[in-house]
């Protein structure tokens, strides 16, 4: 593992990267995927911070990637998102 992380705590949180950001106002709602740089604006994606590009929940890889900061095992086929890299920890899939 290359990077040093801090374990414990709130510490796991701080670095654990954001899988998404989201704005706006009811009706207008918007999120932005950081694994593929999509936009949604589908009402759906935003309510279950999901993207339909990479087929994947959001709530899902930050939990998954907060897991792998702890040394969980896992498999990257699985969490490929549409640029091909692993949700979770970056690597090529
Ligand atoms: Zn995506
Ligand atoms: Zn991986």
């Amino acid at each position: 593992m290359g990077a040093t992380f801090v374990i414990g705590g709130d510490g796991v949180f701080a670095k654990v990267l954001p899988a998404y950001r989201g704005g706006g106002v009811f009706g207008d709602a918007w999120i932005h995927c950081l694994l593929c740089d999509s936009i949604s604006h589908n009402r759906h994606d935003v309510e279950n911070r999901y993207c339909g590009a990479c087929h994947l929940f959001h709530d899902i890889v930050e939990e998954g990637r907060r897991l792998v900061v702890y040394g969980a095992a896992h498999e990257c086929s699985e969490w490929a998102p549409a640029r091909g890299l692993c949700a979770l920890c970056g690597g090529e899939v």
